[in-house]
């Protein structure tokens, strides 16, 4: 439980499955001042809910594909908090033009954090994944399974697979990944905020994590 000195809007890139939701809650955790935004959760309540970005959206994520980027920028840039606020954004952005919508909207990100997982330790885990959809919390059959199989711990509801974890649908959500972040890390990295962390486990990721917060704004 750590207070941070100076307003931090961190941004988590990292393939899918490579753990940024996960490094966003222990962050969350250790400083209960930042606030943190996903752009996958905001989507997904927004196909659950059936609004019009939602059903927009719902075609595009089913198949792997990525939201185009007007229809995630607004999305975001509606839902950000105030300015004084530090703030986690966790799958946003993706790519370079949603990186200078938030530039336009006046958003100065100042610390990138890049997770460099190896692809086979995402696919095994990605094989492994089911969530609770009401609170979207994530269990790992290998690293951290619930108590009873296929129900989460804290409601006693059941648990499910994600539609785009489908092994065909997750291959392209890896090869998009590829294609389109690696723009969106040169623009960051021309601004010298990118911090690249490796890591086979977020069990190895997180102390590292928490220390370079700590250093830049703590
Ligand atoms: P995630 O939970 O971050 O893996 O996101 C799940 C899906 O939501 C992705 O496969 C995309 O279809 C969509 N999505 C999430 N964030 C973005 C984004 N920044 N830009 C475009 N699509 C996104």
């Amino acid at each position: 439980m750590r207070p941070l000195s100076r307003a931090a809007r961190i941004i988590m890139v990292g393939a899918p499955g490579a753990g940024k939701g996960t490094q966003a809650a222990r962050l969350l955790k250790a400083f209960p001042s930042l606030k943190a935004l996903s752009s996958g959760d905001l989507l997904r309540d927004n196909v659950a809910r059936s609004t019009e970005i939602g059903q927009r959206a719902a075609t595009y994520m089913s198949s792997g594909s990525l939201v185009p980027d007007t229809l995630m920028s607004r999305l975001i840039l509606a839902s950000l908090p105030p300015a004084e606020q530090s703030y986690i954004l966790d799958g946003f952005p993706r790519t370079r033009p949603q990186a200078e919508s938030l530039t336009e909207a006046g958003v100065d990100v100042n610390f990138v954090v890049n997770l460099d997982v190896p692809h086979s330790v995402i696919l095994d885990r990605i094989a492994n994944r089911w969530v609770h959809p009401g609170s979207g919390r994530v269990y790992n059959l290998t690293y951290s399974p619930p108590k009873v199989e296929g129900i989460d711990d804290i409601t006693g509801e059941k648990l499910v697979r994600r539609v785009d974890d489908d092994p065909d649908t997750f291959k392209v959500r890896l090869e998009k990944y590829e294609e389109k972040t690696g723009p969106l890390l040169d623009l960051y990295k021309e601004k010298g905020v990118v911090w690249t962390v490796s890591g086979k486990t977020s069990d190895e990721i997180t102390p590292k994590l928490l220390e370079e917060v700590a250093r830049r704004f703590g």
